[in-house]
């Protein structure tokens, strides 16, 4: 390894012992990066990776809201503005009970590589609360929202950082914040949030994009390895919007996803979970419900339910985790790659553990790094920012073709970017150069700072 790296690596896990996400995620990004620093000695003497690991700007602030009964609870806002030098800050919002300042920056730094490359103009922000939003009324969700909003919305804006949704936070949770936002500020700034309703300033796709842009990403690999969707067996974890994407996207593919998975285990379902419209208007019910409880489904269809199990142990031609971070560790990785898996797609950030990941990597079987295989979401995000400042709504057909493009790109240029330094077909370091490459560029030119 490139001794710089090594010791930006060691560095961190140093100073930042107390967020081992962040560590992850800078081991993972960095350990790909060895042969671009051998390549640029410059990047040393300008400490640019140094200062890709620092945040340019990190706060957190009190959120208080008073719940149905009248009494008060305070939680921890946070937003980074974690690198600028592409665009205006970009990312979601999470709502999580387990958001801390060491999730927030695993989730912004994989956004600022993701974002660079979507080929778009939008740097790296992510934020949230830990707020648990599970069992709150709508009212108490909104003020919750509202509340959010008053200590953020003067440090936001739509050339300065547009924050949208991620976990536990959808286009209801979105409406809230742009509404307080309007009403705080006095202006009609749509542009300030993404992931809006249609009827004020939203784009088409929104909510699938993640889930398309995935089935996308995953074609492309299919395409380079000469084999085809049709008839494809997958596995998906999650319930929320992006598991949604993918299972849309795979039927009308004509690939059968086969498990889908909540907070009480997983089901599994030979016909496939979007085999009749009975069950697609379910998936629907369960998205909007956040409940995260799976087991009505295996009720419902009489489908077998595994409680308190992950769906990494089902025989299937594609795995796709898109549930949250750290998902598969490496006993399930081990039973992915028993399994004879020929497609590993990482869907929710960081998915894998940084063992489990190393290990799926060395199995023959291709990877797909979660950075490019879900920017499709934040990727429609960008085209939802231009369609705002644009004053323009673009048809579902304008988007879901450059949707389509975007994936093809990201996909060729981590493709070219491994095979510029001699690694083959290697996706997950691809990608990291690959977005390492177009921030780093912009740093440089910029100055010093
Ligand atoms: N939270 C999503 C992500 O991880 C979307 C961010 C956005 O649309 O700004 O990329």
């Amino acid at each position: 390894m490139n001794a710089y790296v090594a010791r930006v690596i060691e560095d961190v896990k140093v100073k930042y012992k107390n967020e081992p996400e962040f560590i992850q995620t800078v081991e993972e990004v960095l350990s790909s990066l060895s042969p671009v620093v051998d390549a640029h000695p410059e990047y040393e003497k300008a400490d640019l990776l140094g200062r890709m690991i620092e945040p340019e700007r990190m706060f957190t602030f009190r959120v208080v809201w008073v719940d149905d009964n009248g009494v008060a609870h305070t939680n921890t806002g946070y937003r980074c503005q974690f690198n600028g030098a592409i665009g205006p800050y970009k990312g979601g919002l999470r709502f999580k009970p387990n958001v801390y300042a060491g999730i927030i920056k695993l989730l912004v730094f994989e956004q600022t590589f993701k974002n660079a490359l979507t080929g778009l103009p939008i740097g790296g922000g992510k934020g949230g609360s830990d707020f648990n939003p599970k069992g709150r009324s709508e009212a108490e969700i909104m003020r919750f929202c509202q509340s959010y909003m008053t200590a953020l919305y003067r440090y936001i804006g739509p050339d300065v950082d547009v924050p949208a949704g991620d976990e536990g936070v959808g286009g209801r949770e979105i409406g809230y914040m742009f509404g307080q936002y309007r009403r705080l500020k006095g202006v009609w700034e749509n542009g300030v949030l993404t992931g809006k309703g249609m009827t004020y300033g939203g784009s088409r796709f929104r909510p699938e994009a993640t889930g398309y842009g995935a089935m996308y990403y995953l074609n492309n690999m299919l395409a380079h390895q000469g084999d085809t969707i049709e008839g494809k067996t997958i596995a998906v974890s999650g319930y929320g919007n992006v598991a949604w994407g993918i299972c849309k996207k795979a039927r009308e593919l004509g690939a059968k996803v086969v498990t889908i998975s909540g907070r009480d285990g997983y089901i599994y379902d030979e016909e496939g979970v979007t085999s009749s419209d009975e069950k697609v208007a379910y998936l629907l019910e369960m998205r909007a419900s956040k409940n995260g409880s799976i087991k009505d489904y295996a009720d419902k269809f009489g489908v077998p339910f595994f409680p308190g199990e992950k769906p990494w142990g089902v025989k299937v031609d594609i795995a796709m985790p898109a549930a949250t971070q750290n998902e598969v560790v490496m006993a399930d990785a081990e039973k992915i790659a028993a399994n004879g898996v020929k497609y590993y797609m990482e869907v929710s950030n960081m998915s894998t553990t940084n063992d489990a990941l190393n290990f799926l990597r060395t199995k023959d079987m291709i990877v797909g790094p979660a950075k490019a295989v879900n920017a499709g979401g934040v990727g429609v995000s960008a085209l939802e920012m231009s369609q705002n400042s644009e004053r323009l709504v673009w048809t579902a057909e304008e988007v879901d073709a450059k949707l389509e493009a975007m994936m093809k790109d990201i996909h060729d240029a981590s493709a070219k970017a491994a095979e510029t330094y001699g690694l083959g077909y290697d996706l997950v370091s691809g990608a990291n150069i690959a977005g390492f490459t177009k921030v780093a560029e912009a740093m440089m030119a910029q100055g010093i700072f």
